[in-house]
């Protein structure tokens, strides 16, 4: 299958992708995860992504549709599908998709689209904590890690301090609406409720999948 995961920053697209692909086995591209990854490694992609990302600013286009379009001709992608997270985020970005998956032969098949109330977000991401050793994603309150945790653990995100976070949020906002729209044109997208705990989200998700499948 080949899938979008869309919704704001803290919608629990992340959080939902681990569990499509663990069940589906699609290739998860997350252009969050790929700008951070080259931050850490302090690459020049990802020395220009962290003056973008710590603003709470996107990443311009041509960067990041560039690390889409080189990472669907891999192989694995026609074999497994994807699941692709955190993009498009503006709708020049959904026309440079259009073009490199019909360049590619691969056609897009559902669009999920986590709807959650604005309010909420704040406090999922000011919570939300990330494992060092796996990358995975927890919330300190929502869905903290088994146990009796150590603290260190784990990390916060350096963009979801509150000052940051407002400004992801009113991009996100603003950009949006309009791709969504695009996707909507084409009838490919599902919309989830995503105010509702987490297992319950990805139920509704499966649903649409497995009939998509
Ligand atoms: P995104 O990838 O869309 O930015 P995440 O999957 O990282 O969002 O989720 C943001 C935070 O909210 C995380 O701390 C996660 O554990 C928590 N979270 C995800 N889904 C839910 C949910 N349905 N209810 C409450 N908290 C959630
Ligand atoms: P995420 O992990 O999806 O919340 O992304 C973290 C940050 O990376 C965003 O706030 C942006 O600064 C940047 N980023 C991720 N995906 C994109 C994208 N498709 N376009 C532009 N910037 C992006």
């Amino acid at each position: 299958m080949n899938l979008l995961i869309m919704g704001l920053p803290g919608a629990g697209k992340g959080t939902q992708a681990a569990k499509i692909v663990d069940k589906f086995h699609v290739a998860h591209i997350s252009t969050g995860d790929m700008f951070r990854a080259a931050m850490a490694n302090q690459t020049e992609m990802g020395v220009l992504a962290k003056s973008y990302i710590d603003k709470g600013e996107l990443v311009p286009d041509e960067v990041t549709n560039g690390i889409v379009k080189e990472r669907l001709a891999q192989d694995d992608i026609k074999a497994h599908g994807f699941l692709l997270d955190g993009y498009p985020r503006t709708i020049e970005q959904a026309h440079a998709l259009d073009e490199t998956l019909a360049s590619l032969g691969i056609e897009l098949e559902g669009v999920i689209n986590i709807q959650v109330d604005p309010a909420s977000l704040l406090e999922r991401l000011s919570g939300r904590i990330i494992h060092k050793e796996t990358g995975e994603t927890f919330h300190k309150v929502f869905n903290p890690p088994a146990g009796d945790y150590n603290e260190e653990d784990y990390y916060q995100r350096e963009d979801d301090k509150p000052e940051t976070v407002k400004r992801r949020l009113d991009v996100n906002i603003a950009q949006g609406e309009p791709i969504i729209e695009h996707y909507r044109a084409k009838g490919l997208v599902h919309d989830i409720e995503g105010n509702q705990e987490i297992d319950t989200v990805f139920a509704d998700i499966e649903k649409v999948l497995t009939k998509l499948q």
